[in-house]
């Protein structure tokens, strides 16, 4: 673990992309000259690379360090319980080549994760990279996992999952990367967060696909709850809820989720085979459809206002295919909120969109991958190298 100086001076260099060395030495209380021998082991090692600054008036412009985007690549995934959209992305988590492909996680895990390595041989093959260029790996699942472990832990609409530990599939052929694996909806948030929000210490990002979770964000980092399963909010009871995909009676997926409401519309002869479809229908002025989403906003705002009270949080994002919907989704959803906080609470609020689009999971997967390997490099051969 990079626990030491060099480790904590990346990680302030992450954070802080274009940082200086007197913002560094404020931060750290170094001396220049311990400051400029880890800032040159740094920029040897291939992690940062110096920028100047712009917008000093008169002068040399201050020279900031920020990660090198060209020392490797990063491959991600996120993957959704019908779709999953792979990426290989510069060491900053910008992606340089994506796809997205239909997935079903029913296959099970050996023949889903085969698809996974098969496509980031591929990508990563069109993008001109060998395995080596390789520095991290973040996937992204539609149900919880034990981060710390890399576990899936009981995902109530994965069969075959529970236990599987997908970092082992990639092991031989990526022996130096590390490979994060999170739930999906939490790295929906870290992308968002990192790409949109950075002005914030924290976020609620709300996912209204065909199942219902969240991620949180406190104090700028994903909060996942000792099991891994925080924010998984669509297995609540509710009680209009019905027979749920989970198994279990009355969830709040079950009359909320975008799978629950497609087959309320297929159930009267509506023709409609995913969420985009069902918003589209709405979009028409399909009065069913209308109902149902505005419905399904308002049982979501009902669950998350105790959410609202008991963190105070500043943002709340909504992402998935039903927020495609946007007012017909977020008015209600906003109203059911604001009937059940206090004033103060729900004033401090702000309920937008998500703005990173198609790959802000790949974005969060991505972010995964690029902390995992800052984290793991093992930076002691160079300082002890550099003392020589
Ligand atoms: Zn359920």
């Amino acid at each position: 673990m990079a626990v030491n100086g060099l480790g904590m001076l990346l990680s302030l260099v992450r954070q802080n992309p274009g940082v200086t060395r007197s913002e560094l030495i404020e931060e750290l209380g170094w001396s220049r000259v311990t400051l400029e021998r880890r800032l040159n082991d740094l920029v040897d090692s291939g992690f940062i690379v110096a920028a100047s600054q712009h917008g000093s008036a008169g002068g040399r412009p201050p020279e900031g360090f920020q990660l090198d985007a060209d020392h490797g690549v990063l491959l991600a995934a996120d993957i959704g319980s019908s779709a999953a959209r792979f990426a290989v992305t510069d060491f900053l988590g910008d992606p340089l080549i994506s796809v997205t492909r239909p997935f079903d996680t029913e296959l099970g895990p050996t023949k889903a994760l085969t698809i996974v390595r098969n496509q980031f041989r591929s990508l990563l093959s069109q993008a001109g990279f060998e395995t080596d260029a390789v520095l991290g790996i973040g996937i992204g699942l539609p149900g919880p996992v034990d981060f710390a472990a890399g576990r899936v832990v009981h995902p109530p609409t994965m069969p075959g999952w529970h236990g599987v530990e997908p970092a082992v599939v990639f092991e031989t052929e990526y022996p130096d990367a590390p490979v994060v694996v999170d739930n999906n909806a939490n790295l929906l948030a870290l992308g968002e967060y990192r790409k949109m929000w950075r002005d914030r210490s924290d976020l609620i990002l709300v996912k209204i696909g065909q199942g219902l979770s969240s991620g949180l964000i406190l104090d700028g980092h994903i909060y996942r709850g000792p099991g891994g399963m925080a924010g998984e909010f669509g297995h609540l009871y509710c009680s209009e809820g019905t027979q749920c995909r989970c198994g279990r009676f009355g969830c709040l997926e079950s009359v909320a989720g975008g799978w629950a409401v497609q087959q309320q519309l297929q159930s009267v002869g509506n023709n409609v085979q995913s969420g985009e479809e069902v918003v589209s229908l709405a979009m028409r002025g399909n009065y069913l459809a209308l109902d149902l989403l505005a419905r399904a906003g308002e049982l979501i705002g009902e669950a998350l206002a105790p959410a609202v009270c008991l963190m105070n949080p500043s943002t709340l994002v909504l992402a998935g295919e039903l927020a495609q919907a946007g007012e017909i989704i977020a008015v209600p959803m906003r109203a059911a909120i604001k009937a059940r906080t206090p004033e103060y609470l729900f004033e401090r609020l702000t309920i937008l969109p998500a703005r990173s689009g198609s790959d802000a999971g790949v974005n969060g997967a991505a972010f995964l991958a690029q902390d995992a390997a800052c984290v793991r490099h093992d930076f002691s051969a160079k300082r002890d190298a550099s003392k020589n």
